[in-house]
């Protein structure tokens, strides 16, 4: 959906952040990892998340000391420290607690501690070394030499902040986040951009900047911490160098310099929500095998370390209040390429081996986020048959486009899971066959909500109706207003409740705060009109669907 766009938009640092889960693994670990073997890899993921929960009542003073009252006693011996001057054995310091999400601004941040010069030229040193590592593990060669920089936080933050004014993707952002407050994802007074600041700002591990191809390594954070998180940065710098990750992921958009909406985003939204779990899901194969190779394993050998990780990602850590308290959409889509990127990964290194799992998965690469979600239909090269995209000038002629996108198989996750929860998502998301959406502002009226269509297509009629079920409950969460309506257009007062329906079949309509819904089911396709005008919504249905022609004796809309 949008917001692949959204993280294309701050893609480069992306690259970096969100190694929570797996900095969490490491992070306040007394002594270094390297020395672990696995099952304490993966008790101390858990012990993390223990000491997180108590963080979060006990807030505030207790970034210096690991043990806890009440800590169970498997947790790693404290007092072995790194040997060694003691100068910076950094610990995060105590972040700004949590405020309204959005709505963070840069609070003054307690003063921290930075690594020592000592410190600093060891982390140097390393890079080399675990270069070596990421290449022999990926099997893609080291071109040359990687650059390398020590970065402060406010740095960063600056960085972060330069990137998001980028104007074309500030205003890619601008137009992605009006779209997801009208399908409910985000709350309307979130503020997008802030937030991804604000988050970024605390998430950030270490990044690589593929503009100016120099690795970034923080000065806030240990030496040992920061180890793991350098064998994901230098994989972007081996993929960089073999395929050039810039151009790789703007190939397939040819439209990239023009700022107006247009039906290419519906697939370029996909592919490159595809080709960033490529990236990410690469780099965290290489992180888990670097923090693993203590124990003589690779992750295909500790699957529990790897749900572990995951798990650890979506929920955040007590030190990321910013990520910890995101709409749950946020923290889905913000990790979808590192948790789904990592299965697809090993998916394919179980099966084809390196040379499948790393330079095959850039020289073939998957289209859709459901070829990532679900390998086997990217190596079976499952064909789809495109949904069939109306005709967006003539029908929308009332309209200014707003926004055009795919609503891919992780969106569809998303959407399901927010309205319907968890294992009604599991059961849904396979059952995608495609869909797209437009939005647009009626150009008589530029105050006038966002108009919304959205059409989707299932893999059988049955799943239609329980997505279109699904639709029909978000309503009740998104509209206050949500009165059924008959045929003739009238306020049907005997209508059953929006949210009442299990299946939902052939043409309903509601009127809410924002004018009429529409969620029109036809065999396995789907078709939503939301603040839409009646003769634009009739328009593109009979686009879609165009009316049988008199010789023709199908009849439409068929339980
Ligand atoms: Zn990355």
């Amino acid at each position: 959906m949008m917001v692949n766009r959204l993280r294309d938009s701050l893609w480069v640092v992306f690259l970096a952040s969100l190694m929570v889960g797996a900095a969490a693994s490491q992070s306040q670990s007394p002594a270094p990892a390297d020395n672990k073997n696995v099952e304490e890899l993966g008790l101390q993921v858990q012990n993390q998340n223990q000491v997180q929960d108590q963080s979060k009542d006990q807030s505030g003073d207790q970034n210096q000391s690991p043990p806890q009252p009440g800590q169970p006693p498997s947790q790693p011996k404290n007092g072995a420290s790194p040997a060694g001057d003691s100068v910076g054995a950094t610990q995060e310091p105590a972040k700004p607690q949590p405020t309204t999400p959005g709505t963070t601004s840069a609070e003054p941040i307690p003063p921290e501690t930075t690594i020592s010069p000592k410190q600093a030229k060891e982390l140097f040193r390393s890079v080399d070394e675990i270069l070596q590592f990421a290449s022999e593990d990926t099997g893609l060669p080291i071109k040359h030499k990687v650059k390398r920089r020590l970065t402060k936080r406010d740095e960063v933050q600056t960085y972060l902040e330069k990137s998001m004014k980028d104007d074309k993707d500030a205003k890619r952002l601008e137009r992605s986040s009006e779209v997801l407050k009208k399908f409910g994802l985000l709350p309307r007074n979130f503020d997008l951009p802030k937030f991804l600041v604000a988050m970024l700002r605390e998430q950030v591990a270490g990044y690589y900047d593929v503009k100016t191809k120099t690795v970034n390594l923080l000065n806030w954070l240990d030496v040992e911490q920061q180890k793991p998180v350098l064998a994901h940065e230098l994989t972007h710098a081996l993929q960089d160098q073999s395929f050039g990750i810039e151009k790789w992921m703007k190939a397939d958009d040819p439209d990239d310099k023009n700022d107006a909406p247009s039906p290419n985003d519906i697939a370029t939204d996909e592919e490159s929500s595809a080709r960033q779990a490529v990236i990410e899901g690469q780099a965290m194969v290489v992180l888990l095998d670097y923090s693993l190779a203590p124990t003589g394993k690779t992750l295909l050998e500790a699957p529990q370390l790897v749900d572990a990780l995951k798990q650890g990602m979506l929920v955040g850590t007590a030190d990321s209040p910013a990520f910890r308290d995101a709409p749950i959409f946020l923290k889905e889509e913000l990790t979808f390429p590192y948790r789904f990127g990592l299965d697809f990964s090993a998916a394919l290194l179980q099966l084809g081996g390196k040379e499948l799992a790393f330079a095959g998965a850039f020289k073939d690469p998957p289209n859709t986020t459901r070829e990532i979600m679900e390998p086997q239909t990217y190596l079976t090269h499952e064909k789809l048959t495109p949904l069939r995209v109306i005709d967006m000038d003539k029908d929308f002629k009332g309209y200014d486009a707003f926004d055009i996108g795919a609503i891919g198989e992780f969106d569809v996750d998303v959407l399901v899971e927010q309205y319907a929860g968890r294992a009604e998502a599991t059961s849904m998301y396979p059952a995608w066959r495609g869909g797209y959406y437009f939005a647009g502002k009626p150009k008589a009226n530029k105050t006038a909500p966002i108009g919304l269509l959205y059409i989707s297509r299932w893999a059988t009629q049955a799943k239609a109706a329980e997505f279109a079920a699904v639709y029909a409950k978000s309503l009740a969460e998104r509209y206050q207003k949500r009165q059924g309506l008959a045929a003739d257009g009238k306020v049907d007062p005997d209508a059953p409740p929006a949210d009442s329906w299990r299946t939902l079949r052939e043409r309903h309509a509601w009127l809410t705060d924002e004018g009429v819904v529409v969620i029109d089911v036809r065999g396995e396709e789907v078709l939503i009109s939301e603040s839409l005008d009646e003769e634009t919504t009739k328009r593109a249905e009979a686009d879609f669907w165009p009316p049988p022609k008199a010789s023709d004796k199908t009849v439409h809309g068929e339980p």
